[in-house]
Order: structure tokens, then C-alpha cells, then sequence
């Protein structure tokens, strides 16, 4: 009998695990995963080949989960999950230095932390209807985050034992303690950490059913990716290096997401979903000299499967089977009508995509909301946007089912915890590994303190 299993070695179970190692070496500890050990997670799509990966992509599953990322760590309570609604603003700030210490010492020292705040800024935006989000930011890079990733397992597996490529069938309370079958046998811990993030998402639900949790309300992102010309937005990102506005339209409110001056947009599979998404410029030796990012609308559903059946109705209608990705020039847009030949555009697109019409395509909202957002934004900037920028549909952002927890994230059955984003709390790498942390100093203070 292990004291604790954690299932998932992902971002959260990581820092879960490296708390509890650094404040009690004499736990037994182990991690449970359905994917491979770091080194072995090759995909074709890293690069640009088709992923032959079957049911379980390598890019999202296995240690370190959605940590083999761009890994940009933003330590902010303005967006990235409610866990500072949650423990509280100040405990999650101090929760997000400890893991940016962590990070440091792993090497995240060879990149700087970097502040996107500007009061002058915010108060020219607010002026023009826009509010600014800012945060403090380390944004690793792929290799230096798998660095990081790698060095933290590497000390990890001296006190915690690790078995992959594992398939858990069940999992059941009995007496105080907790039995999981799986195909490489039976075990058993006194106390049960799941961190099974958005890739656990059909597993956890079916798991939770069986032990009789109730899983609510799911949130859906939906938006449109938008290209633009590098210096369009240069007035305020002559400001601050990178910015995230916020519009409260009527009846929603509509969020930029993962700006990337100078990068690409690529394709991002995810849920049997094809959808265009960003790169930032370090990730590529060629820059694109466009800009992009996404204008996501929050949408709350009753249940995982609804928002599911949402997101493949809208993108997958736009995919038609075959990875289809709509692109229309903003000009277009404005007039209803569709764009067809780009070779003239003075924008070039990043990512090749079908050109078309968006409107009769997707839901009305997301396309009053692009012309909302940006008609503030040409006042915020004080020109207008260019008619040529470009506009992708869809992208998307899954979260997990809301499941009851305490404050402690320990659910109805006593013993048995969720971390991180399938917990439904946290949607960032910096608000996962917090609650890692944070869940893994209640049960060392509360369950096994003096
Ligand atoms: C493409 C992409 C890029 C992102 N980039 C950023 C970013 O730059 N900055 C940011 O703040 N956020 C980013 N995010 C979000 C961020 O990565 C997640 O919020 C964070 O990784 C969540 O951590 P987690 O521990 O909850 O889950 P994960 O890190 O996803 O880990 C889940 C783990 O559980 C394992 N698992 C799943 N199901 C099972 C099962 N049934 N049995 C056993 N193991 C299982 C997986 O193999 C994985 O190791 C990104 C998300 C995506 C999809």
C-alpha cells in the first residue's frame, strides 16, 4: 500500500509531487500515467509530419502532460482559472512565485520574468471601452520547458516510482484507502490525487460516474483566429512588449488570446478537431512578419458532453472530415461575401486554409464580436484595421466539468483529490502547478502532521 497514488504526471501532479518530496522524503509516492516518459513523446505534427499517434496523441499525453508546451508560465489571477477565487488572490500569487522558484532552479533562469503591465495603457484603453489583463510572465520555449520538465523528473524518480503507458480501469474506495486496476496490475494508496488535466477528460468522467460524483457546468471557448500586419498593433506594443485586452460586449465578453508578434499560425488537433492556432516567433527560424491571436467568448453548458457536442457541430462542421480550416479576409467579412483567391492579399496567411465565407458558417456571435472588438481596437489605436488582415475559423479551448471540492480540492469522498485543470478550477500551466502545490502543503499540514 503506497501512501499516495497520483494519477496524471502532468504539470500539476509535477509540482504536487515535488512538494511533497522536498517537505517528506519518507512518503511512498507513485505516478501513474497512460502516456510515455518525456524523451519517448515523438509526434509527427512536431515536425509538421501527420501524427500517427492513434487514439492518444504523444503531443498532449505523458509526463509532463500539456507542460511539453510553448511553456509560457503567466503569474497573474486575471486569467488563467478562478484559483485565486477559490484559496484566495494573495495565497495563489504566493503559491505562483514558489512555482516560478521551482522553474528557476530547474533552468527556467536562462529566460527573464517579464511584467505586461502599463498603467498608461490601461487607462488609454479604458478610455476606448478595452480593459488591459496584465500579468508577470516566464515564457520557457519548448526546449528549455522540456529542460525544466526533464531535471524535475530526473529528481523525482530517485523518491517517487513511476509507471507509464498504463490504462486505469477502475477505481474504488474501500476501508479508508483506494484499489486501481489496471493492465499492468492492482494498487493501492491510502490517499488519491488525480491530475489527469484535459486529455483525461471521457476517463475521468466515466471514473467519477462510478464512484457516484456528480460532474456540472462545462466552459467552451470558441473564437476566431485573426492575421494581421506585424505593425498594426504597434502603438500599444510599443507600450508593453505583449498585451491581452478584454471587451464586455452585450451578452458576452470577448478575450484576446496567445498574441504572437511576428509568428505563424499552425494547426492544432485536439478532441478529433482541427483548429488554426498560434506560434510564437521563436518556435520558427523564419518569421512571418504578421501578427496573430485569438478573440475567445466564454460559453458555459451543462455538461462536458454538451459543450462537446457544441464544439463538433461548429468546427467539425467547418472541418468536413477532412481537417478543412476556413480563412476570409476582414474586408470580406464586413461585406458578407466570400473571400476566394489570396495570392493578391497584402497579407499573407501563415497557415494555408480554405478561403470562404464565415458568415453561415458559425454561429453569428463570434462575428459580431471580431467587428465589436475590433472597432474599439482602431480607436485604441487610432487607425484603422486593415481590411486585408485575415480571419481563421475555429478555435477553440476545452475545459473540464466543474466537480464538487472543498476548499482543500478534495471531493466528496474523503481521501480522493483533484488537481490542476481537471479539477475544473485551473486553464494555465502557472495556475495548475499552484494547485499542485497548494494541495499537496494541506495534505502534508492536515492529514499527515502531527
Ligand atoms: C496546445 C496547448 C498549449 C498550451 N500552452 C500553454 C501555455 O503556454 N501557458 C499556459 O499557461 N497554459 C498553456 N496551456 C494550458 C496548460 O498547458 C494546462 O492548463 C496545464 O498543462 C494543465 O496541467 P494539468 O496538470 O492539469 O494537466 P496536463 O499537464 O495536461 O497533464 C495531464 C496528465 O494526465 C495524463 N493522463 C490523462 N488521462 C489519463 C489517464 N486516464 N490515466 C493516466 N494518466 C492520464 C496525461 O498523460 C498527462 O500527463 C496549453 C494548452 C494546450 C492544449
Amino acid at each position: 500500500m503506497e501512501d499516495i497514488i497520483i494519477i496524471g504526471a502532468g504539470v500539476s501532479s509535477i509540482f504536487f509531487a515535488h512538494k511533497l518530496v522536498k517537505e517528506n522524503n519518507d512518503l511512498s509516492i507513485r505516478i501513474i500515467d497512460k502516456g510515455k516518459p518525456l524523451m519517448d513523446r515523438y509526434c509527427g505534427l512536431d515536425e509538421g509530419l501527420p501524427c500517427t499517434c492513434g487514439e492518444d496523441c504523444r503531443k498532449y499525453i505523458g509526463y509532463a502532460g500539456l507542460g511539453k508546451s510553448e511553456g509560457k508560465f503567466n503569474y497573474t489571477n486575471d486569467f488563467g482559472g478562478e484559483l485565486g477565487r477559490k484559496i484566495g488572490e494573495e495565497k495563489t500569487l504566493k503559491l505562483m512565485k514558489e512555482v516560478d522558484n521551482t522553474l528557476y532552479t530547474f533552468g527556467a533562469h536562462k529566460v527573464g520574468l517579464y511584467s505586461t503591465k502599463n498603467n498608461l495603457l490601461a487607462e488609454k484603453a479604458e478610455n476606448h471601452g478595452l480593459e488591459v489583463l496584465s500579468t508577470e510572465v516566464r515564457h520557457l520555449g519548448t526546449q528549455i520547458a522540456v529542460d525544466v520538465f526533464q531535471g524535475l523528473y530526473d529528481k523525482l524518480k530517485k523518491h517517487v516510482c513511476f509507471t507509464f503507458e498504463t490504462n486505469i480501469t477502475s477505481v474504488k474506495p474501500k476501508a479508508q484507502s483506494f484499489v486501481i486496476e489496471t493492465n499492468m496490475g492492482t494498487f493501492r494508496s491510502k490517499k488519491l490525487i488525480v491530475g489527469t488535466g484535459k486529455s483525461g477528460g471521457k476517463w475521468l468522467e466515466k471514473q467519477m460516474h462510478n464512484l457516484g460524483l456528480q460532474t456540472g457546468e462545462t466552459r467552451l471557448d470558441l473564437g476566431l483566429r485573426m492575421e494581421m500586419k506585424e505593425d498594426q498593433l504597434d502603438p500599444i506594443l510599443q507600450e508593453t512588449f505583449e498585451t491581452k485586452l478584454r471587451y464586455h460586449g452585450q451578452g458576452y465578453e470577448a478575450t484576446t488570446y496567445c498574441m504572437n508578434p511576428r509568428g505563424r499560425i499552425i494547426r492544432k488537433h485536439q478532441n478529433g478537431l482541427v483548429m488554426p492556432d498560434g506560434q510564437n516567433k521563436n518556435e520558427e527560424e523564419t518569421d512571418s512578419g504578421n501578427l496573430n491571436f485569438t478573440l475567445f467568448i466564454p460559453r458555459y453548458f451543462a455538461s462536458y458532453n454538451k459543450a462537446m457536442e457544441i464544439a463538433q457541430y461548429v468546427i467539425g462542421g467547418i472541418n468536413q472530415s477532412n481537417g478543412r480550416i476556413i480563412i476570409q479576409r476582414l474586408g470580406d467579412l464586413y461585406y458578407n461575401r466570400p473571400s476566394s483567391e489570396l495570392s493578391a492579399n497584402t497579407i499573407m496567411p501563415s497557415l494555408y486554409a480554405e478561403p470562404g465565407n464565415l458568415v453561415g458558417e458559425i454561429p453569428d456571435l463570434y462575428i459580431r464580436a471580431v467587428k465589436e472588438f475590433l472597432g474599439k481596437l482602431q480607436g485604441l489605436i487610432g487607425k484603422p484595421i486593415h481590411p486585408d488582415t485575415l480571419v481563421y475559423g475555429m478555435d477553440a479551448k476545452f475545459y473540464e466539468p466543474q466537480i464538487n471540492t472543498t476548499k482543500d480540492f478534495e471531493t466528496e469522498i474523503r481521501g480522493l483529490f483533484l488537481i490542476g485543470d481537471c479539477s475544473g478550477v485551473t486553464h494555465s500551466l502557472s495556475q495548475a502547478a499552484a494547485s499542485g502545490i497548494y494541495v499537496a502543503d494541506r495534505i502534508l499540514k492536515r492529514e499527515l502532521g502531527p
